[in-house]
């Protein structure tokens, strides 16, 4: 069976860019992946999807016909579109030669879209009920050079981690604008996250210091890899990560899987 990776993160992280350079790896590489656009509002894919949710419901129309905003439209779209998931499982399982490899879902710009909403939740069951799934989380390197930035964006990383129990992989994007080095840093030595705290003696730095030590456990199992969605910096580095999250959904989410059956 194909690995499914959902591609979550904040607005402008980067995770249609980077399906664009990891496509673009696997047909270098001879890897047979398949893309699911699952975002209702993005103009222009810079990737050729294989399922497209835009084919099946138009978040405008459904704006126009239930009376709602961009934000309801666009959860609307996706919950429409959420209740035929079941065809879009069918699709990805059908047999195949040479059979799938890799399955890469792009998630809504907003992310909250994805992670707080039925639909999200439908969807990353459905996979994960059907096929070894993982959560690429990624994150805007550059935007997270700010210590408590990156401590929002962690803390977004592991609510998502404890709401899908799904292995998780660390992806820092735009290394070519800034490396991600540091980030590694501060989650491998609360000394050197608290250092880059100390300038700021605030209420939230000292929030931010307390709820790293709380993270360490968080940070210990993580896996994370470099990405730059820009030159393509990282990809190998990608999939051997990956592959080491099958690993982990095989060894920890399958069984609980059988005990819920
Ligand atoms: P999404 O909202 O997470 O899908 O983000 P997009 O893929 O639309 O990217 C948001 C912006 O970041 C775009 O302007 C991209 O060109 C830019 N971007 C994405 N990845 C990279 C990268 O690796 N390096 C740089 N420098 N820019 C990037
Ligand atoms: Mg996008």
């Amino acid at each position: 069976k194909p690995i499914v990776v959902l591609v979550i993160g904040m607005a402008g992280s980067g995770k249609t860019t980077l399906i664009q350079r990891v496509n673009s790896h696997m047909h270098q590489q001879k890897l047979n992946g398949y893309i699911i656009n699952l975002d209702p509002a993005v103009s222009h894919l810079p990737y050729g999807a294989n399922i497209d949710i835009r084919d099946t419901v138009n978040y405008k129309n459904v704006m126009k016909q239930y009376g709602l905003g961009p934000n309801g439209g666009i959860l609307t779209a996706c919950n429409l579109f959420a209740t035929r998931f079941d065809q879009v499982i069918q699709l990805v399982e059908k047999p195949r030669d040479p059979p799938l490899q890799y399955v890469f879902a792009d998630t809504p710009g907003q992310i909250e879209i994805f992670t707080w909403s039925a639909s999200g939740q439908l969807v990353t069951d459905l996979f994960a009920s059907s096929m070894p799934t993982v959560v690429m989380y990624v994150i805007d390197t550059p935007r997270c050079t700010a210590p408590q930035t990156f401590m929002s964006n962690m803390l977004q990383a592991v609510s998502i981690l404890y709401k899908t129990k799904l292995p998780m992989l660390l992806a820092f994007n735009k290394v070519d604008v800034s490396r991600h080095e540091f980030a590694l840093e501060w989650m491998a030595d609360f000394e050197a996250y608290s250092a880059a705290l100390e300038a700021d003696a605030s209420y939230a730095a000292t929030l931010s210091r307390s709820l790293s030590l709380v993270l360490e456990e968080f940070y210990d199992g993580m896996r994370c890899v470099g990405l730059s969605a820009l030159t393509g910096e990282g990809m190998d580095e990608l999939f051997k990560a990956l592959g080491e999250c099958v690993q982990e959904y095989q060894q920890f989410y399958v069984p609980e899987l059988q005990a819920k059956q």
